[in-house]
């Protein structure tokens, strides 16, 4: 079949879910993983023609789309702050609003002159993409990586692997922690999370393609207790970072004042409520008290 006929097929199925502009990007992530073809091969060469054999994936991937999964999990893979990150279903796909949480990190960091080698700790990472980020940009730091999922670590173990950098991951539940944590004999620098914080009573927001598809255990909090996972993280920071260490958060965009007032509790310094590009808090930072 010619490789624009499946084009337009993507088309036909796919528009009035997604629109036309989403689904020419998922055509063309798709003849790039599959057949390391570029999107411009489709103006340059009208009348390429597929075999079954390289038309297979595709329709399986047009199946997999249907059923709103998303590209990143259909091709296992996705981009974050510039280096290429696998992903499955045990880990929350990397949004923008995480490389703006490490863009944050590493200015404050850097303009702090970044003197001795630093130690600094990502809980619930997942993927990994906050921690190898990270270790990768700033060469000095020693990065330890948490998760309580020993899937989630399988994949952030991999992305260190792939990305060419050191990170020790540790497997521990901070509502619950047992020797791994405590085991750790030095106190942090930076200790950074992005828990689970979209309540029960957001998932009325939440697109079907998240919902379906991501792993439930690092999205959701109940609606009585939805900063648990802050809570026990900031009482960690207090007693595990060091003096004139940060501590950094994505945050629930309703809930920064919350987290504000929580932060001024444990009477962490110079709190600061950062939003994101589309203007929600979205990031706190703070210094230990
Ligand atoms: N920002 C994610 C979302 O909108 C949630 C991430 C999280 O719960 N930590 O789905």
């Amino acid at each position: 079949m010619l490789l624009k006929d499946i084009q337009t097929i993507f088309h036909n199925e796919l528009d009035t879910e997604n629109g036309a502009n989403e689904v020419n990007s998922f055509f063309n992530i798709l003849i790039k993983h599959y057949l390391s073809l570029n999107r411009i091969t489709l103006v340059l060469e009208p009348n390429l023609t597929l075999t079954k054999k390289e038309e297979e994936p595709l329709f399986e991937a047009l199946t997999r789309l249907k059923n709103k999964e998303p590209i990143q999990y259909i091709v296992g893979e996705t981009e974050f702050y510039g280096l290429q990150f696998k992903v499955n279903e045990h880990t929350l796909i990397p949004r923008p609003e995480t490389e703006e949480l490490v863009e944050e990190i590493i200015n404050t960091i850097i303009l702090g002159g970044e003197i001795k080698p630093l130690k600094i700790l990502d809980i619930g990472t997942g993927t990994g993409c906050i921690a190898i980020s990270l270790a990768k940009t700033l060469k000095n730091a020693e990065v330890i990586a948490m998760d309580v999922s020993e899937e989630a670590l399988k994949i952030a173990k991999e992305n260190a692997r792939l990305n060419d950098v050191n990170i020790t991951c540790i497997q521990d539940n901070i509502l619950n922690p047992n020797n791994s944590l405590a085991e750790i004999e030095f106190k942090f620098d930076v200790i950074v999370s992005n828990p689970p914080y979209v309540r029960e009573v957001e998932k009325l927001e939440i697109k079907d393609n998240v919902l379906k598809h991501e792993p439930h255990l690092a999205l959701f909090v109940p609606d009585d207790d939805p900063l648990k996972f802050y809570k026990a993280i900031t009482a960690f920071a207090v007693d595990n970072l060091n003096d004139e260490g940060y501590l950094f958060f994505e945050i629930n965009q309703y809930l920064g004042g919350e987290m504000k007032q929580l932060l001024a509790d444990f009477n962490f310094k110079n709190i600061k409520v950062i939003k994101d590009v589309f203007g929600n808090d979205r990031i706190t930072k703070a210094l230990k008290p």
